[in-house]
This record gives structure tokens, C-alpha cells and sequence, in this order.
């Protein structure tokens, strides 16, 4: 993959990347996605990317895990310029590295890859520190500057993402985190894959509905949680990107 953006400068501290940038308060800040959100709750995954496209304009950027093409033929629909990243720990299935090539070609997009920073080579795959140093401060440095992100969260994906809005503040970056397929179940997106005849991971018809990083992902059986081959044998069920 040589003809991507790859981030470069320094990376942020922790703590809010961006707000100061929209000229508001947190309080107004949250008030205004409040009242988006409200207004969005029940709209269609296209009508919010096109309000977070005229909201925030280049000023955000789509997060793509790359497990499925749903949020980005959305997305590109609305917007074939749209930023998009990807974040890449080092230790994806070559599956994965794959269909982000496939899908790179057949959206042009503009496409930016993470790497994790020199301090990840000491918290190896599984350890404490990993989805920190390998997702969420490469994520930060993505974001400093920026005024929102975009998400393929679900309500379903799991427990602690039950109440997750369309719209609202993010807990971890504190600029505009907006979830367009939020309302969205499984079956939604099974539905729009077919419908739209988008090209499938690879992986996804080998007992993989949930696909992270390939040392800590397991195949799952038939009818079983999609989500329970993630951190197989840990209480671990986010990796800090999503709280
Ligand atoms: S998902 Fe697993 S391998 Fe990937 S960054 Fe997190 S802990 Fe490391």
C-alpha cells in the first residue's frame, strides 16, 4: 500500500483534539449535536453523512474498519471525496490488508493509513497497551485539528454501545463523533450488501461477523454471539476507540 497519506507530525496528548477548533464550548458544543441528534434519530445513514458533510466539511474524517464496504458506499455516495482512514496496528489478517487495496481501487478513495508509533513495539499484541499505542493515538493524531469523526458503530455491535447516538460529543476525543448506522442491525447490513452487490471481506463467510486484528480474532460457530471471537479468553471487549 505506497499510495496512501500516511499520517506524519507529532502526536497529540491526551485529552480533546479539537474542540477549541469550532470556536464553541463543550456545553454548546454538546447542545448543538443534542439537538442534531434529535432531529436525526430516525434518519437514513445517508442523510446524516450528508448533514455531517455540510456541518463539519473537511474537517472530519471516516473511520473505516474495513470489515464490510456498507459505511464507505455510503458514504462515497454522498461525498467521493469524503476522508477516510484506516487503522492499521500492524497485525491485520492479510485478508484484511487485501480488501482495503480492493476497496481503495473501487472507490478512489482518499485514503489515509495509521501505523503505530515506535513505542508499540514494546506492548506486543494482546497486552495492555496495544490497542492504545496501535488504534487510539494514531486516531488522535488523525483527528488533532479535526472537528468530528465518522464511525461504522451499531446499537448491536454490543452492550456498551446500546444507547450510542447518531450525533453527540465524543467521550474520548471531545470533538463530534457521529454514527450514521447506529440504528443499524446485522441483518440491515447483510441486506444492503446484497442489495447493492458490494464485494464481501473475505473472511466473512468463514466464520468471522466480527474481524479485528488476526492474533487476538477467532472464528465463531454458527449462531453464536458475533462479536465472541474478539479477544477470545479476556473480559476485554472494546479496544478503547468506542466508549
Ligand atoms: S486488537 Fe489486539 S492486536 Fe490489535 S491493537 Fe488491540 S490488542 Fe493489539
Amino acid at each position: 500500500m505506497t499510495d496512501v497519506t500516511r499520517p506524519r507530525g507529532r502526536t497529540p496528548a491526551e485529552g480533546p483534539v479539537g474542540t477549541r477548533l469550532m470556536g464553541a464550548s463543550h456545553d454548546e458544543l454538546a447542545a448543538e449535536l443534542a439537538a442534531a441528534d434529535a432531529e436525526l434519530s430516525t434518519a437514513p445513514p445517508s442523510t446524516v453523512i450528508a448533514w455531517a458533510l455540510e456541518r463539519f466539511a473537511r474537517r472530519l474524517v471516516l473511520a473505516a474498519s474495513f470489515q464490510d464496504a456498507v459505511l464507505l458506499d455510503l458514504a462515497v455516495a454522498v461525498d467521493p471525496s469524503v476522508p477516510v482512514v484506516f487503522l492499521d496496528t500492524g497485525a491485520h489478517f492479510p485478508e484484511t490488508y487485501a480488501y482495503v487495496e480492493l476497496l481503495r481501487l473501487r472507490y478512489g478513495l482518499d485514503l489515509t493509513v495509521t501505523e503505530p508509533g515506535p513505542e508499540a513495539t514494546a506492548w506486543p499484541c494482546g497486552s495492555e497497551r496495544c490497542c492504545e499505542l496501535r488504534k487510539v493515538a494514531p486516531l488522535r493524531a488523525v483527528l488533532d485539528g479535526r472537528e468530528a469523526w465518522i464511525t461504522g458503530v451499531k446499537r448491536v455491535d454490543a452492550p456498551s454501545r446500546a444507547s450510542a447516538p447518531v450525533v453527540g460529543v465524543d467521550p474520548v476525543f471531545g470533538i463530534a463523533k457521529v454514527n450514521p448506522l447506529a440504528t443499524w442491525t446485522d441483518e440491515d447490513v447483510a441486506g444492503y450488501e446484497r442489495d447493492h452487490g458490494l464485494p464481501r471481506h473475505p473472511l466473512a463467510d468463514r466464520g468471522y461477523p466480527s474481524i479485528g486484528c488476526a492474533p487476538t480474532t477467532r472464528p465463531v460457530e454458527s449462531g453464536d454471539d458475533p462479536r465472541a471471537g474478539r479477544w477470545p479468553g479476556s473480559a476485554k471487549t472494546e479496544c478503547g476507540l468506542h466508549r
